[in-house]
């Protein structure tokens, strides 16, 4: 079984999406095996969008994080790493495909209204950055 993160982003708590979005993401087969809701700490924000320091978006993304609270969920399912990615669909709301997660819910590349990891091993690092393995 893999891992994956989400995280449900400050654009969609705000508009109140949260549940129908875990309900999706229950819907296509994935297990929940740990959900937080927490307001990110820029300090923990810039972490955790580490690997993007260099972009021209860091900042604005880091503020955007911390602008209100989150949800972050631990998923675990065969496959789940790509299964979750093509849940949400693209980073941009604009290419994502009908049906998905961001088509349905983001508001722009940047406010997107999830997260989701990159890679099997991103998948178990992330979920790490916010749950104990004694959470799970
Ligand atoms: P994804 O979340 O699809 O893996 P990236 O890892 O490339 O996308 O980017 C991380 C997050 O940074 C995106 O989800 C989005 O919120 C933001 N972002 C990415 N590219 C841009 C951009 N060109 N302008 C503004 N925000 C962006
Ligand atoms: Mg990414």
């Amino acid at each position: 079984m893999e891992r994956t993160l989400c995280i449900i982003k400050p654009d969609a708590v705000k508009k109140k999406v949260q549940g129908s979005i875990t309900q999706m993401i229950l819907d296509a087969g994935f297990n929940i095996i740990g959900m937080k809701m927490l307001h990110l700490s820029k300090k923990q924000a810039r972490k955790f969008y580490e690997v993007h320091k260099e972009r021209p978006f860091y900042n604005d993304l880091v503020d955007f994080m911390t602008s209100g609270p989150v949800v972050t969920i631990a998923l675990e399912k065969e496959n789940a790493v790509a299964d979750y990615r093509n849940l949400i669909g693209a980073t941009d709301p604009a290419e994502a495909k009908d049906g998905t997660v961001r088509k349905l819910f983001a508001n722009s590349k940047q406010e997107n209204a999830v997260h989701g990891s990159d890679s099997v091993e991103n998948g178990k690092i992330e979920v790490g950055f916010f749950f104990a393995e004694s959470e799970l």
